[in-house]
């Protein structure tokens, strides 16, 4: 039976091909967030053809929307002939900046030697067109499958998804009453299972001295190296601390099985000079010195628990060090997610997986968060993977390409568990 869904995709690779190329050929840069209505309405015609209700919402309102660069998503929906789940791909749309050191043109998606070029191949364009193959193939070979199919395409998940995916939770469109599982084709590899991601925590510390003559510094208190403390304190006790965390979430790669910390930026006293000014700075003690940390964390772990060892960490130095002032302020924070390996949405990949490829899927955990975090916390749905073609280290870089048999191997994967999900033998 399902050997007629692959061969079906088969016969549509030149489509998806062509397809790949044209959302490639749509530069649906962000930031700022360019031509996201007209990617969205390119999807809606096709997938009106197709057969499926589209639907534009803007996401007016929400974080980066603006009447100059509007927050498009699109979603459509096939209603088959019988109740049952609906199964939903999530791709993003946008993209991120093209970078120097392309050697093709980065919006001309060009096919070479079995690989699509161009900025967002990989991610996640090929996601993208191949789970539009996989669900026009399976909806016009089962037109009257149980439940639903949605495919929407949403905008800004490079910068947090505020505008996409989050929108769309908050507006019911991942409640566990209308979508019961979801795919999310990010290019995490053919053959892998994404569950989830660990936590993050980002938060910005600042120090607080007192200005004064660079020349007559004990006049005054220096930010910086009240600054130089916390970062001692750092790595002395803090990075070994984390470094002794290790989680049992299968995370690749492997260095981020543990704990990190990263410090994002360091800023202290006087501002960087305006390009062009070519003067000397002038002799001040800094009176402020803040950095960006980005904390990321374990499933074992419990935010408030991370949120208090910095906080420990900061008290400890003042209470050794005279005229030492600090100020944490909270920027932002996801909680882990991971999908139990039991859920539906995983064994069916699982066994999808195991037909297209003759073997068995690696299960991971991205170190970093994307948009599953929104459809988890707002959505409240728990049966959530990613999985789609594509090689992860080559997204966001020069020459980011998306292999053609890829795509159709995971367009297959993603039909099979069309099949598995909505059709009862
Ligand atoms: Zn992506």
């Amino acid at each position: 039976m399902t050997d007629a869904l692959l061969t079906e995709i088969a016969a549509r690779r030149d489509d998806l091909i062509a397809l790949t190329q044209d959302l490639i050929r749509i530069p649906t840069l962000n930031p700022p967030g360019r031509n996201y209505r007209e990617i969205c309405a390119f999807l809606a015609e096709r997938l009106a053809k197709s057969g499926f209700k589209v639907e534009m919402i803007r996401a007016e309102g929400a974080i980066g929307d603006s009447v100059k660069y509007p927050r498009w998503n699109m979603v459509a929906r096939h209603e088959g002939g019988a109740p049952g789940d609906c199964v939903h791909f999530n791709s993003h749309h946008d993209v991120v900046e093209v970078g120097h050191g392309w050697t093709r043109d980065p919006f001309g998606g060009e096919l070479d030697d079995g690989k699509i070029y161009g900025r967002g191949a990989c991610d996640m364009k090929g996601g993208l067109a191949a789970s539009i193959i996989a669900a026009e193939a399976f909806v016009h070979l089962y037109p009257d499958h149980e439940g639903a199919v949605e495919i929407s395409a949403t905008a800004d998940e490079e910068s947090g998804g505020y505008g996409g995916v989050a929108y769309l939770a908050e507006k019911g469109y991942f409640d566990p009453d209308r979508v019961q599982h979801v795919i999310i084709p990010e290019p995490l590899n053919k053959d892998r299972i994404c569950l989830g991601h660990r936590g993050v925590w980002w938060a910005e510390i600042e120090t607080k001295g007192r200005i004064a003559h660079g020349s007559m510094p004990f006049l005054g208190d220096s930010a910086i190296r009240h600054m130089s403390a916390v970062l001692a304190e750092m790595e002395q006790h803090l990075y070994p601390l984390l470094a002794s965390k290790r989680t049992e979430m299968p995370v690749v790669p492997d260095g981020a099985k543990q704990s990190t910390l990263n410090v994002n930026s360091i800023h202290g006293g006087e501002a960087e000079p305006e390009d062009g000014y070519d003067g000397f700075p002038a002799p001040c003690v800094a009176d402020r010195c803040r950095i960006v940390i980005d904390r990321r964390f374990l499933i074992e772990e419990d935010l408030n628990e991370v949120k208090a060892e910095v906080h420990r960490m900061m008290e400890r130095i003042k209470d050794e060090r005279p005229d030492f002032e600090y100020e944490i302020r909270d920027m932002h924070e996801v909680v882990p997610t991971m999908t139990d390996k039991g859920a539906p949405v995983v064994t069916s990949t699982a066994a999808a997986i195991e037909k297209v490829l003759g073997a068995r899927p690696e299960y991971v955990v991205s170190p970093g968060t994307y948009d599953q975090k929104h459809i988890d916390r707002i959505g409240r749905l728990k049966n959530c993977i990613a999985y789609g073609p594509g090689i992860l280290d080559l997204a966001h870089q020069p020459d980011e390409w998306v292999g053609v048999q890829d795509m159709q191997d995971s367009a297959g994967v993603m039909a099979l568990v069309l099949h598995e999900l909505l059709i009862t033998p």
